[in-house]
């Protein structure tokens, strides 16, 4: 959020896209695709001079998620956001460093805030952060900041995470999950049958609160465009139809908004839906989908999935499945102490004497194991 938004985080997420198992590391010439023609070879949009710590050519959206400029000028043209699929980083592998020097610097206590966060992200799924070197294209790096921000999935190139919020490590490991590719949970395609937006209520969006500049009860200025004007926060708000869903909607998410996001006459922009009491916008734990979304996107070495509905290629994980009806022939030719994770709740044959230890985690819903 924010072209200057002034808000700081909100959030939740929403996985998306996908991935091949363990692709390999394309040439760095080949990754972000619409990129116009750069001015500069690294950064080829100018940078707004309202947004000026974000990665160079990147603008704000939801409060916290960097997007491209010409994203972000099709998503103002209309476009219901398109961009939803993203990159994941190859190998679960991450490198990281830090602004060292300038306003931007981190500090070397916040640096080890942010490597606690990032140990929180590797207990959790096969995710290695470790200090980029001299021969990584790809990194995060680490941004001291007034806001919390970062891109969604591998931009290419160095993608910058600002921070603010040091100290709440969840907020950092929020940041850190966009750009692991998880977008705000609540841009699910399903979200209106769990929450409604209240239009009304959303900053510039209502006859109360007109998009103007200033602070009084009837003005509201929470979202600039790039040129630096007040907007509508609507677009905040947006789904994200190029994302992949898993699981029931997740209200507990640390990637949900929270339900007073982008008000501006205090009332709530985001309601939970009868017959649903859920609370919405904790940043205290990872919920329990947090873990395993990442954890299907980023597996360890030996977490297997197995869906008997999946069609197409097979390869053991979370987006391409085993799809063998019995547990029982599935679970003998994987790995000794491995998990299997069962996508949906069908019922599957293998009743019987299992002899190889594995962990069977059916996530999502009941499964059924007949003959
Ligand atoms: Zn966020």
């Amino acid at each position: 959020m924010r072209p200057r938004i002034l808000s700081t985080i909100l959030a939740t997420a929403l996985l998306a896209g996908q991935v091949s198992a363990q692709p390999e590391e394309p040439a760095p010439a080949a990754l972000p695709q619409a990129r116009p023609a750069a001015v500069d070879a690294d950064f080829p949009f100018p940078t707004s001079p309202f947004q000026p710590d974000l990665t160079p050519g990147y603008v704000l959206i939801e409060g916290d998620i960097q997007i491209r400029v010409d994203q972000y000028m099709a998503l103002m043209a209309g476009a219901d956001a398109t961009f939803g699929a993203v990159t994941y980083w190859f190998n679960g592998i991450v490198p990281y460093d830090f602004v060292t020097t300038g306003g931007g610097a981190v500090s070397q206590a916040n640096q080890n805030i942010a490597i606690q966060a990032m140990g929180m992200i590797a207990a959790r799924a096969g995710i290695t952060f470790r200090a980029a070197t001299g021969s990584d294209v790809n990194r995060i790096r680490f941004q001291n900041s007034s806001f919390n921000n970062s891109p969604v999935g591998l931009q290419g190139g160095t993608q910058i995470i600002n921070i603010v919020s040091w100290g709440t490590p969840i907020i950092i490991c929020h940041e850190v999950y966009h750009s692991l590719g998880f977008w705000h949970e609540q841009s699910r395609a399903d979200r209106n049958t769990y929450v409604t937006i209240n239009a009304n209520n959303i900053c510039g969006s209502g006859i109360s609160t007109p998009c103007t500049a200033g602070s009084g009860p009837t003005q509201c200025c929470l979202c600039i465009d790039n040129a630096g004007l007040c907007t509508s926060c609507a677009f905040n708000f947006n789904f994200q139809p190029g994302t992949l869903t898993y699981g029931l909607y997740d209200f507990d998410s640390f990637m949900h908004y929270g339900p007073n996001a982008f008000s501006c006459n205090g009332l709530p922009t985001i309601a939970v839906n009868p017959p649903w009491t859920n609370t919405i916008g904790q940043r205290d734990h990872f919920s329990y989908f947090d873990e395993i979304t990442c954890r299907g996107l980023y597996p360890f070495n030996t977490d297997r999935w197995l869906d008997r509905n999946h069609t197409g290629t097979i390869g053991a994980t979370f987006l391409l499945p085993l799809n063998n009806p019995n547990i029982l022939t599935v679970a003998s030719t994987i790995p000794p102490g491995a998990t299997l994770f069962v996508k949906f709740g069908n019922t599957y044959s293998g009743v019987g004497t299992y002899t190889n230890p594995v962990t069977i985690i059916a996530p999502a819903g009941t499964v059924t194991i007949g003959n």
